[in-house]
C-alpha cells in the first residue's frame, strides 16, 4: 500500500476540534511537515496553548482516524508532536493590559543595526496611525536617546491610580523609554545580568505607557539574562532579528531566532529583518553592489521557516539619520523612507496572523497540498 499526505489529510478532515467546531485541517492545525517513510507516519499538530484540554483527545482521535481510514498497518501511534504557538505565561498578561502587541527586536551580532531598524520601525509604526512605545533595553549600547535627539531630556513621573509610575518621552510619536536615561553609560558593564534585568522588570511595570497598539523592545545583541527576563516578564506577541548579509552575522542570527523558537520560550519570530543588504552610490542610482554577499538572508529565512520581512540598503542617509536624531522613516518620500514603511506593512500582517493564530508559512503550505 502507498500512503500520500493527501490521503493522510483526508483522514485528519474527520476529525473535529471540539473548541470550534472545525475540523483540524481547516482549523489548520497540521502542520506541513508530513512525513512518510514506508509505512511510518508521522507529522505534528498545532494548538494555540499548551494547557489546551483538549489536546490528548484530538491527537488520540488524530490518530483512530487514520488507522481507520487509510489502513491499520499505518505505524502511526506516538508518532503526532504537539506544538504549541504561546507558552503557558499566564502571571504574565497583567503587566501591561493596555499594551496589545509587545515585538522584541533581537540580533545575533552589535552593530548589524538593531537600533537603526527599531527607531525607523517604531516611527514608521506611528506613521502608519498606531500607538506606538520603545523601549530601549539594549543597557551595553542604549542609542534610542541619540536616535530620537532626547539625550538630555528627563523622563518625569506621573501620578496614576495612586501609584507613581515613569512618563515615557513623546517624539516622533513614538513613546520612548531607555534604560540609557538611568545608566551611567561608564558603569554600564558594572551590572550585573541580574541587577541589570531586576532595573528592567521595574522600567517596564512602572512606565505610564497608556494603550498601545505596538510596544517594541530594542534587546542587546546576542543572549543573556536580559533576553529571558522580557520573555518572562511580558507575553510577547513576537520577535523580529536584525541580520546583515555575511555568513558570520547570519550564523549567530539563526542562535538568535532558536533561542526564541526553543520549546522553553516559545516566542514566534514575525520575520527576518536583512541590514545593509547592498549599497547604491547616489550617483549611480540603479546599481546595487552586493557588498556583503547576495541572498544570504533569503536562504537563512527558508531553511529556518520564517518570513523575510524586509531588505534594507547601505544609505549614507540611514547613518546620517541615526547620528542627528532625525530617522529617515520620517520622510516616506525617500526611498529609504519608503523601504521601512513596507517594512513595518509586513510586520503588522505577521502580527495580524499571529494574532489570528495563523502561522502564514503553514498556511500557504497547505494550500498547495
Ligand atoms: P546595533 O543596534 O545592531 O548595534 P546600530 O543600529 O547602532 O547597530 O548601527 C550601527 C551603525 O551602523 C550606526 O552608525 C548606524 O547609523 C549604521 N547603520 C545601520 N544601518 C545602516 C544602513 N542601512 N545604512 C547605513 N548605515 C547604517
Amino acid at each position: 500500500m502507498k500512503i500520500y499526505p493527501k490521503l493522510i489529510l483526508d483522514a485528519l478532515a474527520t476529525v473535529r476540534y471540539p473548541g470550534t467546531g472545525k475540523n483540524i485541517v481547516e482549523a489548520e492545525m497540521v502542520e506541513d511537515n508530513i512525513r512518510i517513510e514506508k509505512n511510518k507516519v508521522s507529522f505534528s499538530l498545532i494548538f494555540e496553548k499548551p494547557t489546551d484540554p483538549f489536546i490528548k483527545s484530538v491527537v488520540k482521535a488524530a490518530e483512530t482516524a487514520i488507522l481507520t481510514y487509510v489502513g491499520e498497518e499505518v505505524d502511526i501511534k506516538g508518532n503526532i508532536l504537539v506544538k504549541t504557538l504561546k507558552a503557558a505565561r499566564p502571571h504574565i498578561d497583567k503587566l501591561l493590559p493596555q499594551v496589545k502587541n509587545v515585538i522584541a527586536i533581537s540580533s545575533g551580532k552589535g552593530g548589524v543595526g538593531k537600533s537603526t531598524v527599531t527607531a525607523n520601525l517604531a516611527v514608521a509604526l506611528a506613521k502608519l496611525g498606531n500607538k506606538v512605545g520603545l523601549l530601549d533595553a539594549d543597557l551595553f549600547g542604549p542609542s534610542m536617546p541619540k536616535m530620537f535627539q532626547i539625550e538630555d531630556v528627563r523622563p518625569f513621573t506621573v501620578q496614576k491610580e495612586g501609584r507613581d509610575l515613569i512618563a515615557p518621552i513623546e517624539k516622533y510619536g513614538v513613546k520612548v523609554l531607555s534604560i540609557g536615561f538611568f545608566v551611567n553609560q561608564d558603569q554600564a558593564t558594572l551590572w550585573r545580568g541580574g541587577m541589570a534585568s531586576n532595573a528592567l522588570k521595574q522600567l517596564i511595570g512602572d512606565t505610564d505607557w497608556g494603550d498601545l497598539d505596538y510596544l517594541l523592545i530594542d534587546l542587546p545583541p546576542g543572549t543573556s539574562d536580559i533576553h529571558l527576563t522580557i520573555v518572562q516578564t511580558l507575553a510577547l506577541t513576537g520577535a523580529v532579528v536584525v541580520s546583515t548579509p555575511q555568513e558570520v552575522a547570519l550564523a549567530d542570527a539563526r542562535k538568535g531566532i532558536n533561542m526564541f523558537t526553543n520549546d522553553k520560550v516559545n516566542v514566534p519570530i514575525l520575520g527576518l529583518v536583512e541590514n545593509m543588504a547592498w549599497f547604491t552610490p547616489a550617483e549611480l542610482p540603479e546599481n546595487k553592489y552586493y557588498l556583503f554577499g547576495n541572498g544570504g538572508a533569503k536562504r537563512l529565512a527558508e531553511s529556518m521557516n520564517v518570513p523575510l520581512l524586509g531588505q534594507i540598503p547601505i544609505v549614507q542617509g540611514i547613518c546620517d539619520g541615526g547620528d542627528n536624531g532625525t530617522p529617515v522613516a520620517l520622510d516616506e518620500n525617500t526611498i529609504t523612507g519608503l523601504s521601512f514603511m513596507n517594512l513595518a506593512e509586513k510586520m503588522i500582517k505577521q502580527v495580524d496572523y499571529r494574532n489570528k493564530n495563523l502561522d502564514p508559512t503553514h498556511r500557504v503550505e497547505m494550500h498547495k497540498q
